[in-house]
């Protein structure tokens, strides 16, 4: 009998893993080898779900798990944790390891791959400030990191009420959230000019006024210097240019960017922003045996024709799956993305899908531009909320380009109309005549997205004249 082809995944989160579950349940321990290295000490685990642990609302640790190293282990597949792999030979095909911290693997041990999958995830950024090392400051990016911040709550005095979050992208307002939730008093510093840079500037003064709304201190404009420390070496405030916020905890939610290293050390291409970059299997350009997916590629936008480091589990867990299916033996391709995500604040929902406008400017693009005030429900259905649409859409082909929503219940994944829209290439006409559902329950008789797709076909139309 044929020896098994040997896998090798590096990386024991979303994309790794479901490639490596992908491969198992399409091909058994007899035609392929799985052996799967993780630096740290968890597996399948849901980082997007950090912010709702540490705010109460999911009551433990395991319940951000889908899948533990024992399951994994079940299904055949060899797993070694607090493993961390040091290099990659791709000539060779073989990847070198070796312990992370508190792993028992010999260092320098070489592994054989026939497949490799790079899976390695992002890095959260840290920048080297004075201070920000103290006890005190925190990442929010691995379930480590997510007990560590707990650890940290939980002994911290009955007088200590005061969390300063640094940057205000999604996961800085989420954690703005979870803090709030757990009776702190929060300022989000920010040096871009409103919350949320993901949106426009002026669906972000929408975030910033509804924050304001809730008591959360949100400074704008404010580029942070440093971490002052306390007599007892911990954080005890954060300095900026102009000013200083005192905290008994500082979070940090600065973003990421694509962790790469071993990939650039083994010269496999990277793009503009530091990603791996792959063809539409989720392979290694240039490179028949090397797959790569989630945080650490870059994805290609449908809308604007580039490629993209965008870090989400949505794309992290398709990634796997593609990579698994052609790795056992089936074929499945990922096309892109439009750019959709959603995110929330307290009750406030925050969405977007395909192009900003500076992002369409910068493509040459030209456009029209408008935003319309709806309700989730029928105006006179109890709990209407408020939330606003603003859609781009292209002068003379009417192409809906992108879209934004900030509203409170029923708004957030009404995005979802929109990206639908998007991947199909409609024009905002043809939107309006989409065949949504509707009940006063759930929605006015127009949808409030399809109130915008019909504000914007008026202003393509008002514009060609
Ligand atoms: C607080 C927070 C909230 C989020 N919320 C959302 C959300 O609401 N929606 C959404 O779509 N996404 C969200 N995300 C993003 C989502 O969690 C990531 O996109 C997803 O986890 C990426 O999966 P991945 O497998 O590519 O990488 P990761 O989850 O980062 O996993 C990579 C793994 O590789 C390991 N590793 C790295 N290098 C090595 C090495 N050399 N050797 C061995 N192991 C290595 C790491 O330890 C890590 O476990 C959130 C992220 C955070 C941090």
């Amino acid at each position: 009998m044929a020896a098994a082809r040997r896998l090798v995944v590096i990386g024991g989160d979303a994309a790794g893993m479901a490639a490596a579950s992908r491969a198992r349940r399409l091909l058994g321990p007899d035609e392929l080898e799985i052996t799967a290295f993780e630096r740290g000490g968890f597996t399948s685990y849901s980082a997007c779900g950090i912010p709702y642990w540490i705010g109460g609302d999911v009551g433990s640790r395991d319940a951000l798990i889908a899948r533990s190293p024992e399951e994994h282990r079940a299904r055949g597949i060899d797993l070694r944790l607090h493993t961390e792999v040091t290099a990659i030979d791709p000539e060779r095909r073989r990847v070198r390891t070796g312990p992370a911290s508190g792993g028992a693997e010999a260092a320098g041990q070489w592994t054989d791959f026939d497949d490799l999958v790079i899976a390695t995830g992002a890095r959260p950024l840290r920048p080297g400030l004075p201070g920000i090392d103290a006890p005190g400051v925190h990442g929010v990016q691995s379930l480590d990191d997510g007990q560590a911040l707990l650890d940290t709550l939980e002994g911290l005095g009955p007088r200590a009420r005061r969390a300063v979050v640094v940057g205000a992208g999604y996961i800085g307002v989420e954690m703005a959230e979870a803090l709030v939730k757990r009776g702190f008093q929060v300022t989000v510093l920010d040096r871009a000019a409103q919350p949320m840079t993901t949106l426009d500037p002026d669906m972000g003064t929408l975030v910033h006024e509804a924050m304001d709304g809730m008591g959360i201190e949100v400074v704008t404009g404010a580029a942070v210097t440093g971490i002052r420390t306390g007599p007892d070496g911990r954080a005890d405030a954060v300095r900026t240019e102009s000013a200083t916020y005192p905290a008994d905890v500082v979070v940090l939610g600065l973003g990421v960017r694509p962790e790469t290293g071993l990939a650039r050390e083994a010269g496999l291409p990277l793009g503009e922003s530091g990603g791996l970059l792959t063809d539409l299997a989720m392979r290694v350009r240039g490179h028949e045996h090397i797959w790569a997916g989630g945080d650490c590629v870059e994805v290609l936008d449908l809308v604007s024709g580039r490629t993209r480091h965008i870090a989400l589990g949505t794309h992290a867990n398709k990634h796997g799956q593609i990579i698994g299916a052609n790795i056992g033996g089936d074929y499945a391709t990922f096309p892109g993305v439009v750019g959709t995500a959603v995110s929330k604040v307290c009750d406030l929902e925050i969405a977007r899908t395909g192009l900003l406008e500076r992002q369409a400017a910068d493509l040459g693009l030209r456009f029209v531009t408008v935003t319309a005030d709806s309700t989730s429900r029928a105006g006179y259905y109890p709990k209407a909320a408020t939330m606003r649409v603003k859609m781009l859409a292209e002068r003379r082909t009417g192409r809906l380009l992108g879209t934004q929503i900030v509203g409170r219940e029923g708004a957030g994944k009404r995005v979802d109309i929109a990206a639908v829209a998007l991947t199909a290439g409609m024009t905002v006409e043809a939107m309006t005549a989409l065949d949504l559902g509707y009940a006063p329950p759930f929605s006015p008789v127009w949808d409030p997205v399809l109130v915008a797709a019909r504000k914007a076909t008026a202003a393509v139309r008002e514009d060609a004249d």
